[in-house]
């Protein structure tokens, strides 16, 4: 089996989580820059979390023969305070012409507030000008049908955005046909407690075919499972699902959206 990690936040992870994703097939990781489980007190924490995301983690993966591609921006969790948030904006683009960047990310809503909204328009505008792909966080749970639609309606109020360069992350069964019907990507997160779980995703990818959705693990320092791509693999070998259909969603589809940037290159693509 090979796959694409699109979505782990891997400074959370050892080293054993690297070799056993490699051990798996896992054939490239991206990693969005999130929350760090405490709030950052300065731009300066970001300016270091930013070159840790561009610099030492793809160096770590390396070891492995992994390559490691990365998103920035300041998380939503983060964005109350907009004057930090601004600051933050201000130094991203200074990373943006680094090799293994892919685009603006995670963003997106947390509480769904004002100062969030604020913060999220402030990332789209910065895609925009600087022409990046985007990955969005979703809320969780009662949040997130009310946030995914506030997402949407920011991202088709800005014109220069194109639908199809838009990975809207966390989807769930109540969330994935407006995102699809709006021309953007979805990922669906694997979690053992909240979010999907690999029968619910499988259940999904039967209803809504496996179009421009894709499955992650989101491994973070939480309760989470880096090999939750594989293992929710096996279970669509175990549904029915043919090896070629398995290889589109956890390889090919992410190979399609993250080759929307040039810099994404697999190594035997040379
Ligand atoms: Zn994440």
């Amino acid at each position: 089996m090979r796959y694409i990690e699109p979505h782990g936040h891997m400074v959370s992870r050892t080293t054993d989580d690297y070799l056993d994703m490699v051990t798996a097939g896992c054939a490239a990781v991206c990693e969005p820059a999130f929350w760090a489980g405490f709030d950052r007190g300065s731009a300066s924490g970001f300016r270091d979390y930013f070159g840790q995301l561009t610099e030492h983690e793809p160096r770590r993966a390396a070891r492995y023969g992994l390559p490691h591609f990365c998103w920035l921006c300041i998380n939503p969790k983060e964005s109350e305070d907009t004057r930090l948030a601004e600051d933050v904006i201000a130094l991203i683009p200074e990373f943006l012409g680094r090799p293994t960047v892919l685009g603006i990310g995670e963003i997106g809503l947390n509480k769904n507030s004002r100062n969030e909204l604020r913060v999220l328009e402030m990332h789209v505008d910065l895609a925009a000008r600087h022409d990046q792909l985007i990955l969005v966080h979703t809320p969780h749970l009662e949040d997130k049908l009310k946030g995914t639609r506030l997402i949407l309606d920011v991202l088709r109020a800005d014109s220069r955005i194109r639908p199809e360069r838009v990975l809207i992350d966390h989807v769930e069964e109540h969330t994935v046909r407006m995102v699809l019907d709006h021309g953007h990507w979805g990922g669906m997160t694997l979690y053992p407690i909240s979010k999907c779980t690999p029968a619910r995703a499988v259940d999904i990818l039967d209803v809504y075919g496996s179009d421009r959705l894709w499955m992650n693990s989101a491994c973070d320092w939480g309760e989470s499972v880096p090999l939750a791509v594989p293992r929710t693999a096996l279970e669509m070998r175990r549904r029915g699902w043919s090896a070629a259909a398995v290889d589109r969603v956890v390889y090919q589809n992410p190979v399609r959206f993250l080759s929307q940037c040039p810099k994404f290159r697999l190594p035997e693509e040379g």
